[in-house]
């Protein structure tokens, strides 16, 4: 659907995140006929550039990052054609007449902060000094917000200082994807699912999120916030909310976050047997996260499980697995609804023990499966195999689907339509923070040590035997 004619500003438009996701998404929103013609992008940062010089950064961009769209060199020289550049100090004077005046009046403005949070208040008090804030300004805020409840209060409070709710759209990229939607379709858009989504069903829930890479290019940041604080605070926390929350009476922005939040609300503070951290160590000669972060004596954790669970009607006894860490054997998130074995086997004790699996997997390959049992096919007998019923959408919907769109195409273009709801709400993300705040200050005061694991592993032992005791195991991860 196409949209109205908008001004988007970058501001650290010639950052690592700019470039890789940001305009990119933008181009593909472009080929992909969702632009009016009247379009203006504005990359703005500290380097001194002209628009020239910016228009050849961002083609060489393009071509390593949407190889395949910035091939067609008449797009791609449609798409720069609408593309420039201001030098801005964002705590200084320099630059903002300058951007001010290349900016539309009364059109639909969206200021991308795509740089360190230290810069929110700065930018946001200039954006209002140089009339550049209207009823159609918005403001896109990246990850991470705040590093605690408090700085998560306060930040909120700054650009409560300049704008409303309404326009703040703080991004977790992991709501933008295909799946994430999709899993509220599945929910919400059958009859078959809903009436068995509860502890009554459900034996439990696991959420994985392993990632190969390691933490190089953002040592000092991670070394500072570790597993909880960068991945298990937002983006393993809005999983937690789609899966778990009531159905909203409509698709809205506010209606959908209420849900959310009540979710977070709800949540029992976690016990410390129910948690385990974990540090990679370097195995073949490959460096470990200590070695890596130049700290021999970090207690940062690169790997957390843990066991939740939501005081509420519907999923008391029922618990939530997360987990996440980096270096792990595969690149893989996942999230798992298990449910409970069928009450009586009809078919004996050597036909096994099946339970269906509902697998909503958001990377690689996004794609949703229901793991159902089935008789193996030409054996004597009755003897029971689970095959996986697969609800991908790419097949049934035909080629041109093979393709979800990235999540931050979809993220930018909501925030163009003014859309919220993928994006989280300020007091969602202050319950988040103190859910996880106390976790972070029992370890602080503890002295706890995270476990070490190996590069290339599922992580530490005693993330498998958090669920042994449980008498559960993990999915695999690959
Ligand atoms: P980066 O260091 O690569 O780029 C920072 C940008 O900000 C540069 O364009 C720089 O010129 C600009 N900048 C810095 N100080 C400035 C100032 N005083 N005035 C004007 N411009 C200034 O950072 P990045 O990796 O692109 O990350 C940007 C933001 O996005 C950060 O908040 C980061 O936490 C967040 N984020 C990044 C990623 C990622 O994959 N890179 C992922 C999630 C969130």
């Amino acid at each position: 659907i196409p949209v109205e004619p908008f001004d988007l500003v970058v501001f650290g438009g010639t950052g690592d995140l700019a470039q890789r996701k940001i305009l990119p998404a933008l181009f593909r929103r472009f080929c992909g006929g969702q632009w009016p013609e009247d379009v203006l992008v504005l990359g703005a940062a500290r380097k001194k550039l002209d628009d020239d010089g910016y228009r050849a950064l961002v083609a060489g961009w393009l071509k390593e990052h949407a190889p395949d769209r910035s091939a067609d060199c008449a797009a791609l020289d449609r798409f720069l054609s609408r593309v420039g550049y201001v030098p801005v100090e964002a705590q200084g004077d320099e630059g903002w007449p300058e951007l001010a005046a290349r900016l539309s009046r009364d059109r639909v403005r969206a200021f991308y902060f795509s740089v360190g949070p230290r810069l929110f208040g700065a930018l946001a008090e200039r954006i209002e000094a140089h009339g550049m804030a209207s009823d159609k300004t918005r403001i896109v805020v990246e990850k991470p917000f705040g590093h605690d409840l408090e700085s998560a209060r306060a930040l909120n409070a700054t650009l409560a200082g300049h704008f409303r709710e309404r326009q703040i759209y703080r991004i977790d990229h992991y709501l933008g994807k295909e799946t994430v939607q999709n899993l509220m379709a599945v929910r919400f858009g059958n009859m078959l699912f809903e009436p068995l989504w509860n502890s009554q069903y459900v034996d439990h829930i696991q959420i994985t999120v392993a990632e190969t890479v390691g933490v190089d290019g953002r040592e000092s940041y991670y070394d500072r916030a570790g597993a909880m604080r960068d991945m298990v605070q937002n983006h393993l926390m809005q999983l937690l909310c789609l899966i778990a929350m009531e159905p909203p009476a409509k698709f809205d922005p506010d209606a959908v976050r209420d849900e959310k939040l009540k979710v977070i609300r709800a949540l029992d503070p976690v016990l410390p047997h129910h948690i385990v951290r974990g540090q990679y160590v370097g195995v073949d000669g490959q460096p470990g996260y200590r070695e890596v972060v130049g700290n021999p004596r970090s207690s940062t954790e690169s790997y957390i499980a843990l066991r939740a669970h939501i005081s509420n009607w519907r999923w008391a006894g029922t618990p939530f697995y997360l987990r996440t860490g980096k270096r792990l054997v595969a690149r893989s998130s996942v999230i798992n609804v298990m449910f409970k074995d069928a009450p009586h086997s009809i078919f004996g004790a050597d036909a096994g023990r099946h339970a269906n699996v509902l697998s909503i997997r958001l990377q690689p390959n996004e794609g949703i499966t229901l793991k159902v049992t089935i008789k193996e096919p030409g054996q004597g007998g009755m003897r029971l195999v689970d095959v996986p019923l697969d609800m991908s959408f790419a097949e049934a919907l035909g080629p041109e689907n093979q393709v979800s769109p990235d999540a931050y195409e979809r993220l930018i273009m909501d925030v163009v339509r003014g859309n919220q709801t993928l994006f989280m709400r300020g007091d969602e993300v202050e319950a988040a923070w103190a859910w996880t705040d106390p976790i972070i200050a029992g370890w602080e005061s503890s002295g706890d040590v995270p476990k070490p694991y190996d590069c290339g592993s599922t992580g530490p032992g005693d993330a498998e035997l958090l669920m042994k005791r449980d008498g559960r195991n993990w999915q695999g991860i690959k």
